[in-house]
């Protein structure tokens, strides 16, 4: 949060027009809730893109999870665009991590399902390669069905809830840039649409990057 000019690259900050505003923060919203950065001890990631992984450094007591495939992937940094997407400037710091093999329960179809170390078995991390290697989304049992955090395995909404993907024209030209798996991409989406038609009443999707999904939910009123 104190230091954001040195973290992002120059690349993304134009792209993706990325402006500083402090209270959309994630220690600026959790403060805003009235919790402290402390009270936050466990943060889960989907990718480790910077886009997600900007404020870790402002809950150092957190504990980290990730699939450990995600890790070695940032790790490696072997092209132009891995180097500019994963800044170890934002993570290097970080100590505390808890990494997933490619091994689990299934979960409606989806393999390698882990429950998370030193948190309740209704959370459970679901490997979705293909906008990373280690890309995962975040299923949560609710006691009237699931939540799922698809992460950045879709961008749009009209990428889920329809048998017919609907998006628009610059997310997906964006989504296919930023997969490194675009093959892995592609079948882990499809396979997340038919399951939001077969089983939408029961599964709540939402993912990164879609302010509408967002805000339906934020209004108790999830699209469905
Ligand atoms: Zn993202």
């Amino acid at each position: 949060m104190h230091t954001p000019g040195s973290r992002l690259s120059g690349f993304f900050r134009v792209l993706n027009n990325i402006q500083r505003r402090d209270d959309l923060t994630a220690l600026a919203q959790i403060t805003a809730l009235g919790f402290r950065a402390e009270d936050v001890r466990h943060i889960i990631l989907t990718p480790l893109d910077f886009d997600h992984a900007g404020g870790l450094t402002d809950f150092p007591q957190a504990r980290l999870h990730l699939l450990q495939q995600e890790v070695d992937t940032s790790h490696r940094r072997h092209s132009w665009l891995s180097r500019e997407r994963y800044r170890p400037g934002q993570w290097g710091g970080i100590g505390q991590g808890e990494t997933y093999p490619p091994q689990g329960e299934t979960w409606f179809g989806f393999k390698a399902v882990n429950r998370l170390r030193a948190l309740p078995p209704e959370i459970l991390l679901v490997p979705l390669a293909g906008h990373t290697p280690g890309h995962a989304g975040i299923a949560i049992r609710l006691s009237d069905g699931w939540l799922l955090h698809g992460g950045d395995a879709w961008f749009y909404r009209g990428e889920m809830r329809q048998l017919t993907r609907h998006c628009t024209p610059g997310l997906r030209f964006y989504q296919w840039m930023m997969g490194m798996d675009n093959p892995a991409r592609r079948h882990n989406q499809q396979r997340l649409r038919e399951l939001s038609c077969q089983h939408g009443g029961e599964i709540t999707f939402f993912c990164s990057h879609d302010a509408r999904e967002l805000a339906g939910l934020q209004s108790n009123a999830p699209l469905r």
